[in-house]
């Protein structure tokens, strides 16, 4: 039987797995009921499971009947902190969380591949790593995952890994999207305070006012983006939050703000680190302020493995028909921790439309919106196409 059928026929308790996970989200690294599920899902399976430490990750290892190669395979499981508008039969049952970016459908969607590889286990070329993580939603649950052995989960490394995302929006549902390269931008965080002196706003010149000076900031940052990175290599920084002072007639001591920076590239992002810090302090000084500018590293590129990605593209386009897989144009400015897995293995991170059929893609609510959906339909092609690229990519050593 073709894979994308023994998949069609799990399709029920996928749905149902799925359901039971988005109506009791979790946020952050310890999702200790959405991890109670998996284990549910994964019992009486012939795996190797094991839970993190300092997470609630679970790590599954199928050991396959034929000799060969080690492929992983990643579902995150974590929700995010918005509350859920959707009005669905199964929407989140808890205020303040929402599996707003469909990672409830990723983490049923690895359960299912892995019950379909479980019943293929005597022809399994090799073995699979099932990577359930939590903590992906700026929490770099990837990083401690890693750190606990995920990747030596199997004794030998990985020669590839895999990641399914669904898009609320854009694609159209069923349509696969990957491409060779860069596939989501570095996240990192610029934390900022400028330092004055207060005084009475009738008299700016007996203070120093940090507004004006934290405002040039701003501006000079876009600048920046402008005149020192190249066009071709492109750099995002918005500043998201802004805060200084009380009232009218007081300058406050103190202006502070946060931004985000999104690049594609190892030397744009070590220039965003130097450049961003000396910027600040700069325009601080020729106001005779000071500043403290931090830049924190969060997540670096995604970058798909060029071999990986075209291998991923020939599978989709064999198991499912070459009109169900584009090769994206560009990359997206969103970020990813899979990005750690793939700074160590070789892999690809692919989109999977999942936008309502009732929704236009254009104009459907993005992911992480209150009211974002996302196809119960695709859950089946999923779940193939995990086990399609564990199967394929272990048949080829
Ligand atoms: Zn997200
Ligand atoms: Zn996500």
């Amino acid at each position: 039987m073709l894979v994308r059928d023994e998949a069609a026929k799990l399709a029920g308790e996928i749905a149902e797995l799925r359901h039971a996970i988005h109506r009791e989200p979790e946020i952050g690294l310890d999702l200790p009921k959405t991890q109670r599920k998996v284990l549910d899902a994964l019992s009486g399976l012939p795996l190797k499971v094991s839970t993190g430490k300092a997470v609630s990750s679970v790590t599954a290892v199928l050991r396959g009947g034929r000799l060969g190669p080690v492929v992983l395979l990643r579902g995150d499981m974590d929700a995010l902190p918005v509350t859920e508008e959707t009005g669905l039969p199964y929407a989140s049952a808890i205020p303040g969380a929402m599996h707003a970016c469909g990672h409830d459908l990723h983490t049923a969607m690895l359960a299912g591949a892995a019950k379909l590889l479980c019943a293929r286990q005597a022809e399994v070329p090799g073995t699979v790593i099932f990577m359930f993580q939590p903590g992906e939603e700026g929490y770099a649950g990837a990083r401690y995952m890693i750190g606990e052995g995920v990747l030596d989960a199997a004794g030998e490394r990985p020669v590839a890994a895999y990641a399914l995302h669904v898009s609320g929006n854009k694609l159209p549902c069923g349509m696969f999207s990957t491409r060779p390269g860069p596939m989501l931008a570095a996240a990192d965080q610029i934390t900022v305070t400028v330092h004055g002196r207060g005084g009475h706003a009738s008299q700016p010149h007996r203070a120093a006012d940090p507004i004006p000076a934290a405002c040039e900031m701003v501006i000079a940052l876009q600048t920046m983006v402008t005149r020192k990175f190249d066009v071709f290599d492109p750099v995002v920084i918005t500043v998201g939050s802004f805060h200084a002072g009380t009232t009218d007639n007081v300058i406050p001591d103190q202006a502070r703000f946060l931004a985000t920076a999104r690049s594609y590239s190892a030397a744009s992002r070590t220039a965003l680190a130097e450049l961003v810090p000396r910027l600040i302090t700069d325009i601080a000084g020729a106001h005779g302020l000071t500043a403290d500018a931090e830049y924190a590293a969060e997540y670096p590129v995604t970058v798909n493995d060029a071999t990986e990605a075209a291998f991923a593209g020939q599978v989709i386009a064999e198991a499912f028909g070459p009109d169900r897989g584009e090769t994206a144009k560009f990359p997206i400015t969103g970020a990813e921790d899979f990005s750690f897995v793939l700074e160590e293995v070789p892999g690809a991170f692919i989109f999977l439309g999942a936008c309502p059929p009732d929704r236009d893609p254009e104009t459907a609510p993005t992911n992480h919106s209150a009211i974002a959906m996302f196809d119960d339909s695709v859950l089946a092609e999923g779940t193939a196409l995990y086990a399609e690229l564990a199967l394929r990519r272990l048949a080829t050593g």
